[in-house]
This record gives C-alpha cells, structure tokens and sequence, in this order.
C-alpha cells in the first residue's frame, strides 16, 4: 500500500493545476483519474483532417494566475491568438443575424435593439441606488429591472447561455456578474458606475486592459499535456476511485484499475471532481455535505461538429460564431465559426462549424441519439447560415453535466460546503462549481488551494 502526503482524485484542469503546483514545491502528491489521459472536459481531437475542441474552445487573457501556469510549464511560444476575421459576434433575431454592436455608433445604428429598447435602456443612468437590500437576485430581474425586457431578451439572455448554458432567470446575479452587483450598490446606476470607473481608471494612468482570446498551436489539450510530460510520475490514469474512506490518521482511497486495485493512504485527500461524483465519494463519511453537492444543478450540452465544403456555405462566416436567444425558439444555443477562428485548422477550402445543442433551456435536446443530434444540427446550421449541400463529416460530442449553475441562494450551498469542508479535516474540494466555471477562473481556484495547503 503506497503512503502519500497528499492525493488528488480527478485530472481534469482543476487537479492537473494543483497536481502541478503542490508537486513544484516538493510536495509527496500522487494524481488518481478515471479516464485515460488529463483534461477532463478539455479534450482536443483531430477529425477528418480538421482539429477539434470536444469542450472548451478558447480561452481569455487577464488572468494572472493561468499566465503564470502557462509560463511555468513552457507553453508560451504555442500560444495562438484568435483571426482577426473572427472579431465579429452575431445574434439572432426574427431568424437575420445581426452583429453585436462594439461601439457608441454601432449601438444606435443596429437594429439588435429596438428604438423604443435603446430608450429604456439609457434610462437605466436614472436607476437608484439598489432598493432590494443585500437579497440575492437572479440575473433576468436584475437585467429587466435596469435596462429593460429587450436588453434581457436580446443581449443577456444568449450571453448567459453562451457562458453558462444557463438561464438567467434562475442564476444569480451576485454568483456570475458580481461587478454589476458592485456598481448597483455603489452608483446605483450601471452605466453611471462604470462610466466612473473608466474616469478614475484613467485620471490614474492605469491602462485599459484588453482582453485577448486564445488557445494553443495544438488545442487546450495542451495545457494537461504539459502536466502529465513534466509529473507522469506521480499521475495514475485509468484509476477509478470508489467512495472514500477515514482512517485514524487521514484517509484510505481505494482506486479500481483494469489490472487490479490501488489503494493509497493519505494525510489529505483533495477531491476536484464534479459535484454529483464528489457527492458519491463522500457519501459515506459526509451525508450532509454530500446532500449539499447533490443539491448543485449542472446543464447538459452536446456538440455537433459539422465540417463542409466553403462554397456550401453562403454566409461569410466572418466572426466568431452566432448566439441565439430563447425568444428565437430555435434547436441550437449557438454556433462557433470555428475554421474563422483558427483557419489553419482545417483543410484547405473547408469550413468547420461547432454547433450547440441543450443547455438548461432544452436540456432533453442534449440527450438524443447522436444521429439527431446531427440531423437537428444539420438542419438549423442550414437554415440560419444558407447552405446549400450536406455536411462531408459530422461528429458529436456529449456532456450530461457540462457546467454547474450559480443559481440564486448559491450563498447557502458554499455555506454548506465550507461547512462541510471543516467537519472533516484533510478533505478538500475543488472544481468548477467554486470560485467560476470557466478554465482560468478553474487554473486560479486550483493555484489559491495549492497555497494555502502549502502554507
Ligand atoms: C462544452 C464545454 C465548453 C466550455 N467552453 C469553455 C470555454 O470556451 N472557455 C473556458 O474558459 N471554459 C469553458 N468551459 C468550462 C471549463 O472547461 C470547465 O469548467 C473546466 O474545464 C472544468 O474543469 P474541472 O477540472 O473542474 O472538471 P472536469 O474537467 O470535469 O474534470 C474532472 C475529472 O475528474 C475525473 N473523475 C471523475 N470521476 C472520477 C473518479 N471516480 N475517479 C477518478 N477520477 C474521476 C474525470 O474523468 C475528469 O477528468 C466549457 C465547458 C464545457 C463542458
């Protein structure tokens, strides 16, 4: 039986990055995964000659932590920014795609927003200071309370399904956009508040942080690549972990392996699983805690990758990709131009699209067989781009728990895991449900735990 100060149960970013960081500092660590390499939902593929993100696409500049990761394990020079041609996001409205508007002038030429809309939402610099107190609040009432209906139709609902594949009348607002909360409570009016920003920003010099997007030259696998080339030692892969155990002194993991049984004993166990599965290992040394994980909703997403001939297809495809709003009851959530976005991972004359299908808005859509999900993504693809013939390939990908949902009273539910947390000392959670869903937001969680376990 192997003895270790520390294991990690998961390698999906949130493990891989603690993984990394507690080994750095000479920490006994040893890594447990399920499946067959790091990543977890990040899982990069090639697919007719084409490469393809099976989970997340891009990811965003500004946040130190996951520059610092990257620097640390050597990936700088793989670093790709994003086509200029994929500037451009669209929307759908009444079945035309219109681009989001990036300007002043843009904003009152387009007609995303009515006249009539334009005018409720300016009239948000009257808001008063926040009259619902320090209640939680989700963010449709929020967004309809300050700039109108139409801005929450329009602007915010397929923003929210693009980030979260959420809907906003159940996410809370303080748990995804807290700055908005931030301004509210101090200006009262979020266009005042951030226009008081920008002047303060600017009286101190301070420059204007642009945020980039990017990825790699070989996709996001990259990053748990780099993990597992630099620590393969201490990584079991294939290691299905069963519910954990205490012992007198820390805790008994027992992994299940094709060739056998692993069982590891540790001072400290660190799950960065999902929620449901966190739940299911501590069952039976935590009910309470394991109830409040359960009680953590999670949207299911599919993704239907659908690859053509260009000249299939007439829409330019010059952005980024489309989102829909619910309004326009449509199949998809959104569709990522993705041969835009990285042209030079597709064959010469193709065009790649991503589409996705599911969400908390039709959440069955995302657990058909995979031969409808393509003809259901084939056919809205078709009639919102004008294309003409059928896709050369099409490949699917499901996530039944894709990404957890801050919903509002997510207050109570870290409550109970903080709780939890100290009712059993040398147990620690992490992943996406804590601390923001996205993958830096994921790097920078992982980086603060390796801290405070190493202080
Ligand atoms: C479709 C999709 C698109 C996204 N797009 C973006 C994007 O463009 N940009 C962005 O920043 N973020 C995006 N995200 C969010 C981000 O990718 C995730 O929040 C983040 O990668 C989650 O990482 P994690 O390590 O917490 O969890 P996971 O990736 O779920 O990793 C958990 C790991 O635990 C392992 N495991 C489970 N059970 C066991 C067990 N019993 N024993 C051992 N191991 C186990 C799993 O195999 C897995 O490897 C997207 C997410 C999805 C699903």
């Amino acid at each position: 039986m192997r003895h270790v100060q520390y294991v990690v149960v998961g390698g999906g970013i949130s493990g891989a990055i603690l993984l990394h960081r507690l080994a750095s500092t000479g920490a006994d660590v040893l890594l447990l995964e399920q499946g067959d390499r790091l990543g977890g939902v990040i899982r990069t593929n090639r697919f007719a000659g084409a490469l393809i993100e099976r989970g997340p696409n891009t990811l965003q500049t500004g946040n130190e932590y996951l520059q610092s990761i990257i620097e640390e394990l050597g990936l700088s020079d793989q670093m790709i920014a994003t086509d200029s041609a994929a500037h451009h996001r669209f929307v759908l409205r009444s079945g035309a795609l219109i681009a989001v508007p990036s300007n002043p002038r843009s904003f009152i030429e387009t007609p995303l927003i009515s006249l009539k809309g334009k005018l409720r939402l300016m009239r948000e610099w009257f808001s008063k200071p926040n009259v619902q107190g320090d209640r939680d609040e989700s963010i449709a009432s929020f967004v309809e309370r300050h700039f109108g209906r139409e801005s929450l139709t329009y602007a915010v609902d397929p923003l929210v399904s693009g980030i979260y594949a959420g809907d906003p009348k159940e996410l809370s607002l303080r748990h995804t956009f807290p700055l908005l909360a931030e301004l509210e409570r101090s200006d009262g009016s979020i266009l005042k508040g951030m226009m008081r920003r920008g002047k303060e920003r600017k009286r101190s010099g301070e420059p204007r942080r642009k945020r980039n997007i990017f990825s790699f030259r070989g996709g996001l696998q990259a990053i748990p690549d780099a993990v597992e080339r630099k620590w393969g030692e201490k990584i079991i892969c294939g290691a299905d972990v069963k519910p954990l155990e205490r012992t007198e002194d820390g805790w008994r993991v027992v992994a299940v392996q094709e060739g056998g049984i692993e069982v590891v004993r540790a001072e400290k166990v660190v799950l960065a699983v999902n929620a449901p599965v966190a739940a299911e290992l501590i069952e039976p040394v935590g009910k309470k805690l394991s109830e409040t994980l359960r009680q953590i909703p999670y949207a299911p997403v599919a993704l239907v990758y659908l690859l053509y001939d260009r000249s299939a297809i007439a829409h330019p495809l010059d952005g980024f990709g489309l989102l829909v709003p619910g309004e326009e009851e449509r199949g998809v959530l959104g569709i990522i131009f993705s041969s835009t976005i990285f042209p030079s991972r597709v064959p010469e004359g193709k065009a790649l699209l991503t589409l996705f299908i599911g969400g908390m808005r039709q959440p069955d859509l995302a657990e058909q067989s995979s031969e409808a999900l393509v003809a259901l993504a084939q056919g809205e693809a078709a009639n919102i781009l004008s294309i003409s013939k059928a896709p050369e390939m099409a490949e699917v990908t499901r996530w039944p728990t894709a990404i957890p949902q801050y919903i509002v009273g997510y207050d109570r539910i870290l409550a109970g895991l903080e709780e939890g947390e100290k009712s059993l000392p040398g147990l620690h959670l992490l992943g996406s449900y804590r601390g923001g869903v996205s993958v830096p937001d994921c790097v920078k969680s992982a980086c603060e735990l390796a801290d405070t376990l190493s202080r």
